[in-house]
């Protein structure tokens, strides 16, 4: 399972060749997501111990070729956002490794620019500063290592006054 953000700046979550929106937090610290195809009614709930469930069922065939370009368009845009690498080389580098299958979901060469380009102009993902812990809203890109791996291990939670964050990586 992994998380990335979406066109809108939404968290995605890639799981099983399947892409879900969140739905909501329970009251357990558990996750609630729906499957991002809006007829369906497929979903997922994610625990605290990052332990995909299965909900619902899905009712059709995973993409996982389609996530995996998900994936390498999310990470190029975090990196246009954190990073000062120039255009050609994150785009490269973000779509390095990516099969054949997945590049057909790729944008062209061109548009991943032009959306590099927009995205360093407005300066966008940079984090308001938060009135209060309630407000703290790690980016996706800062809850992973540059090796992928989970590094945002435990968040108590914003409904918890003293809340706490752990990192590291296992
Ligand atoms: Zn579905």
């Amino acid at each position: 399972m992994e998380l990335i953000q979406s066109q809108k700046g939404k968290d995605l979550l890639l799981s099983g060749g399947y892409r879900y929106r969140k739905a909501r937090t329970n009251t357990d610290g558990s996750v609630s997501w729906r499957c991002a195809e809006t007829a369906c009614r497929g979903r997922v709930k994610v625990s605290l111990e990052n332990v995909v469930v299965n909900v619902t069922r899905q009712s059709h065939a995973p993409d996982p070729a389609k996530n995996e370009a998900k994936k390498s368009v999310s990470n190029m845009k975090w990196r246009a956002a954190d990073t000062l690498e120039k255009p050609r080389q994150l785009i490269q580098g973000s779509t390095r490794g990516i099969n054949l299958e997945a590049s057909v979901h790729l944008p062209s060469y061109n548009a991943s620019q032009r959306t590099v380009e927009r995205i360093r102009q407005r300066g966008e993902v940079s984090c308001p500063n938060p009135g209060s812990v309630a407000d703290i809203n790690i980016p996706v890109a800062l809850q992973v290592t540059s090796r992928n791996l989970n590094f945002l291990s435990w968040d108590s939670g914003q409904n918890d006054p003293h809340r706490i964050f752990m990192f590291g990586t296992k």
